[in-house]
């Protein structure tokens, strides 16, 4: 059990974070959710988990593409013994089209905000004599596709980063790990199906099939409670010797 253990989950008020969010708080942890919004249903949303699973759930609003609100986040929660970096967005274009301002926000959200939460938190964790830090990278943290440019430089740098941070603390009870994932599905992902099937005229299995998990050799998702359970795992004693590396959820992708 995480019980009396603070997990702080970047980018969490959908998706895999969320799910990350509900499968720690299930475990037993105290959970702040993040995400760059500040609606009354972001905070509700932390109030629904707490009190389903009976621990401690905030909600802070802070933008993952600004440094100082990266740390800000970990200070205002005051304690953070399991970090998830999840906060992620994405960008599909060539490189000689890629907007500027796509490619800084794709490189401040899903890499800088990594090194400046760790960076706030590894104090906290070394106080408190223990400490996990779990990066949600991706599949594209170790291939690559096309037109994802900052998306694959940046989920590379995180495993990159991911090392180097459980060199830095090897000799202590804290490791970091990066999770790796295929194709998850997500709302976002869901509600791409129906335009998916709409233009290429097929059913709702075979374009989850044929078109979107074309690159899954399992030829199913990943889902985001299979996600959360991996962090779970990485936060037992079982994974204790668990560090500098990465964990696939990908259905195969990354063996081809
Ligand atoms: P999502 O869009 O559903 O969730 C992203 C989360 O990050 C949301 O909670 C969003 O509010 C938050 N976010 C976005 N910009 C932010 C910002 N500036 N500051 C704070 N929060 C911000 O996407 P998801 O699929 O759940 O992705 C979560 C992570 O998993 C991302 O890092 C993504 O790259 C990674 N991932 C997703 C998949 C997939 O198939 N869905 C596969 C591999 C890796």
């Amino acid at each position: 059990t995480l019980s009396g253990k603070t997990a702080i989950i970047t980018g969490s008020n959908s998706g895999i974070g969320l799910g990350v969010a509900e499968e720690l708080a299930r475990a037993g942890a105290d959970i702040i959710l993040n995400s760059f919004t500040d609606r009354d249903e972001d905070h509700a949303l932390a109030a629904r988990l707490g009190a389903a699973h009976g621990v401690r759930a905030r909600y802070i609003a802070a933008d993952m593409a600004d440094g100082a609100a990266c740390r800000r986040l970990i200070d205002t929660a005051g304690r953070c013994d399991i970090l998830v970096n999840n906060a992620g967005i994405q960008h599909v274009a060539g490189i000689d089209e890629f907007p500027v301002e796509k490619w800084d926000a794709v490189l401040a959200i899903n890499l800088s905000s990594v090194f400046h939460t760790t960076a706030a938190a590894l104090p906290m964790m070394r106080a408190a004599g223990w400490g996990r830090v779990i990066n949600i990278a991706s599949a594209h943290g170790l291939t690559a596709s096309p037109y994802k440019s900052a998306y694959v430089a940046a989920k590379h740098g995180v495993v990159g980063l991911s090392k180097v941070t459980a060199l830095e603390t090897a000799q202590e009870p804290i490791t970091c790990n990066a999770i790796c994932p295929g194709y998850v599905l997500t709302p976002l992902v869901e509600a791409q199906i129906p335009d998916q099937m709409k233009k290429h005229g097929m059913d709702r299995e075979t374009v989850i099939r044929e078109v979107m998990l074309e690159r899954q050799p399992s030829r199913q998702f990943a889902t985001t409670g299979q996600i959360g359970g991996t962090v779970v795992f990485l936060c037992s004693p079982a994974a204790d010797q668990i560090t500098g590396t990465t964990i696939s959820i990908d259905g195969g992708w990354t063996a081809l």
